[in-house]
């Protein structure tokens, strides 16, 4: 059925007349609901606009009572509208009243209509809104006006976005409109501090200027182009294989690609761009509309084709708009919080490191690459926040606390003022850690605890000095070769190995061979798929089955140590034969450094990691032969109680105070100890200052943590008496070794003597 006035192309022109007219937000929707109705021929046409209590308020009508505006109110879930909001579909009915979810509101005086067609006003597949028209006849909508009704939506969910309409009279208290409410997200904490600011997002939602179209077949024509060139450049990415910049994975091409290719996702464009939108616009529209229906979605596989599909939309209407979007780091505003989906380490680093007072990401776990970087640029971050890029605007005030793992997004003045607050005392606290700074580390009875950082980038270096560390324990070869796009040579690693060294200015610096493998995957190397990749070919075992990169990393590292001492180890040693067989790659490397007359190291320390159980019970051997160890707790308490380091679900299950655990790090000191082999810990338990007391009772005089925990744990162990505490988990263990944990009688122990964990 076509309305005489003209059908949706002249509905959509007349509503580009009104958006561009020079009046308040509140006239315009006024105008917008008359132009509505009377395009569709219908009585009644009436918004209803998503407030922050989730009440739908009636915002304009044309043939309600105009009296019910600001009044009448709709709970989500409540009527027809209510319905339409929950399930963010379309409803179209022929005979209203006789839907069960019907519900009658006497002061619209609505009961003489009975056809009714409503949707939803949908943004980033997020409700706003829902809009109405209603008819007196029992009359069944076309599909044509249902379409039109959705693009008008469209228009409708940017003028809500903007936040210009607001709630009036008592609804007011309701505390503004639902899409800039503010919010409360829990995540996943990745990197700790505090920071406020306002977002913006990694990736910048594409402003679309135009939404309707003059002339639909070259909107299709646009379109077609846009599409062909985001497969052309898919194709070449792939092609190079060049894709880990920027976490640009092959997986996720392919995946793009193949909805680039989708008729049905290319079909359903082509019908909205029909109605009369721009190619930006209808890709938008539809894009918005699968998310919403997929962010309803349980199925793990579905949600994350969501993503794909974004990731699609996102390039074709980057294609569409050519240089519209503005890269987010040429206008940084001084207190950036960058909200992403995901994101990859070299992406972080491109950012003005000084302007970046946080981030907030959809994906991305604590032990991931972005979560190391994170942690070393002193960025909060908090990741896991479900949504997050949809929920926020560019600008939004935004508070991230990477303590909590939680994100405030645009907070009320309070919330917005206790956090000031708390970050203001932390600061406060690490002025008391600085002034700690000089103050040599010994416990009360005078035994000295060697505190050094662990490191994997430049920029870490230099906090040996903030820290006033004795050197760095654990510098973490890999970094490099995983925020690289492609394989560092030996040059590119002698020359950060050199810069490393000079930065320390002769304090020591343990460098560990490649780590990688398991989850640390290289973009530009080829996967091996396996069944269990924490078991698997990883780290060291990679390096002696193909000595090549071994090789090549230890030639950088002797001669970025030529002439001074170096230290190196190697991880995941799991018997003394391997580390026999690295040693000798050593050798060989020297005995050819020699040769060719090279200087070679003043002296050269070779250590083991201790992180793999059957190490422990070869202690006196590895002890031997190695010039010193290092416990990687992370991995030997993943290992020991087969619990996946980064599997949340299992995480609480076993604790590193466990008698179970203490006693195997016991019997590693213990055992290196007559022969004279030194022992340090480099796990991030070293780092809490609990579990470091527990560590100097055992036995262990070093420690290697990240720059921000040197403080705390020095505030510890100068109130420490070690002797004391020695006797008192002695004890522990021996009464209480079926407990899960000591911790809660190692803090009673703490409290009682006066010891800051
Ligand atoms: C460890 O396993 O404890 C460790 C320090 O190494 P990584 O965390 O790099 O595996
Ligand atoms: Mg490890």
């Amino acid at each position: 059925m076509r309305g005489a006035h003209g059908g949706p192309r002249v509905l959509l022109r007349r509503l580009r007349e009104v958006m561009a007219e020079p009046v308040s937000a509140q006239d315009r929707l006024d105008k917008i609901v008359v132009l509505i109705a009377a395009n569709m021929v219908a009585e009644v046409c009436s918004v209803y606009v998503m407030r922050a209590d989730n009440d739908l308020e009636l915002f304009a009508t044309e043939g309600l009572n105009r009296e019910a505006v600001h009044r009448t109110t709709m709970k989500a879930g409540e009527g027809l509208v209510g319905l339409i909001a929950k399930e963010a579909e379309p409803l179209s009915l022929s005979d209203a009243q006789s839907h069960p979810s019907f519900s009658y509101k006497p002061e619209t005086g609505e009961e003489v209509y009975h056809s009714f067609l409503g949707v939803p006003i949908l943004r980033g597949g997020n409700t706003l809104g829902v809009v109405v028209v209603q008819n007196k006849a029992y009359r069944v909508y076309a599909e044509e006006e249902l379409e039109a009704l959705q693009t008008t939506a469209m228009v409708l969910a940017e003028m809500i976005a903007s936040g210009e309409l607001q709630p009036i009279g008592p609804a007011g208290e309701s505390g503004g409109i639902a899409a800039r409410r503010p919010l409360h997200q829990a995540g996943t904490a990745l990197s700790d501090g505090i920071g406020l600011g306002h977002v913006v997002l990694h990736q910048p939602r594409v402003v679309i200027k135009n939404l309707i179209a003059e002339d639909p077949e070259a909107e299709i024509r646009r379109l077609e182009a846009a599409i062909a060139e985001v497969r052309d450049n898919v194709d070449r990415l792939l092609e190079r294989g060049d894709v880990a910049h920027h976490g640009e994975h092959r997986d996720v091409l392919e995946t793009v690609r193949m909805f680039a290719n989708d008729q049905g996702w290319l079909r359903r464009i082509r019908e909205v761009v029909m109605t009369g939108l721009t190619a930006e616009a209808a890709v938008e529209r539809v894009q918005s509309d699968n998310r919403a229906k997929l962010m309803r979605q349980t199925d793990p596989y579905l949600r994350e084709r969501l993503h794909d599909l974004d990731d699609l939309a996102h390039r074709v209407l980057k294609a569409l708009t050519g240089g519209r979007i503005v890269p987010a780091r040429d206008a940084l505003p001084e207190n950036a919080i960058v909200v992403a989906r995901a994101m990859g380490p070299a992406a972080l680093l491109d950012y003005e490191r000084s302007r970046i007072r946080g981030l907030v990401l959809e994906e991305g776990g604590p032990t991931s690459h972005i979560a190391i970087v994170a942690r070393a640029l002193g960025i909060p971050a908090v990741s896991e926040v479900p949504n997050a890029t949809s929920l926020v605007e560019a600008g939004d005030a935004i508070i991230v606390d990477g303590q909590a793992g939680e994100v405030q997004i645009r907070p009320p003045v309070d919330i917005e003022a206790a956090y000031a607050e708390k970050a203001r005392m932390r600061a406060r606290k690490q002025e008391q850690y600085r002034a700690l700074r000089d103050v040599a580390p010994l416990t009360r009875d005078g035994e000295r605890i060697g505190l050094h950082i662990n490191a994997g980038l430049l920029v870490d270096v230099p906090h040996l000095d903030d820290a006033g560390a004795e050197g760095v324990g654990l510098f973490r070869t890999e970094l490099q070769f995983m925020i690289s796009h492609r394989l560092p040579t030996t040059s590119d690693q002698q020359g950060l190995y050199a810069q490393v060294l000079s930065i320390a200015n002769g304090r020591p610096v343990t460098f560990r061979t490649l780590d990688i493998g398991g989850d640390k995957k290289l973009p530009y190397m080829d996967a091996v798929e396996e069944e269990n990749p924490a078991l698997g070919w990883r780290a060291i075992r990679i390096g002696l089955d193909r000595p090549g990169l071994l090789r090549s990393q230890i030639r950088a590292l002797l001669r970025a140590g030529a002439g001074r001492p170096l230290k190196i180890m190697f991880p995941m040693i799991g018997a003394a034969w391997e580390f026999d067989e690295a040693k000798a790659v050593v050798s060989r490397e020297v005995a050819h450094l020699e040769r060719h007359g090279y200087s070679v190291p003043s002296r050269l320390d070779l250590g083991v990691m201790v992180e793999i159980p059957s190490l422990v019970h070869q202690i006196a051997e590895i002890a031997t032969r190695a010039d010193f160890l290092s416990v990687g707790s992370n991995d030997l308490m993943q290992y020991l109680f087969a619990v996946d380091r980064e599997n949340r679900r299992v995480a609480n299950r076993f604790d590193t105070l466990s008698p179970a655990m203490l006693r195997t790090l016991k019997a590693i000191v213990d055992g290196a100890r007559p022969h004279s082999c030194p022992v340090t810990l480099c796990g991030e338990m070293g780092g809490r200052p609990i579990e470091a007391l527990a560590l100097i009772a055992i036995g262990y005089r070093a420690l290697s943590m990240s720059p921000a925990s040197v403080g705390p744990v020095k505030a510890m162990l100068l109130k420490l008496d070690a002797a004391h505490a020695a006797r008192h988990v002695a004890e522990l263990l021996a009464r209480e070794g079926s407990a899960a944990t000591l911790r809660p009688q190692l803090l009673a122990y703490a409290e009682a003597n006066g010891i800051p964990v």
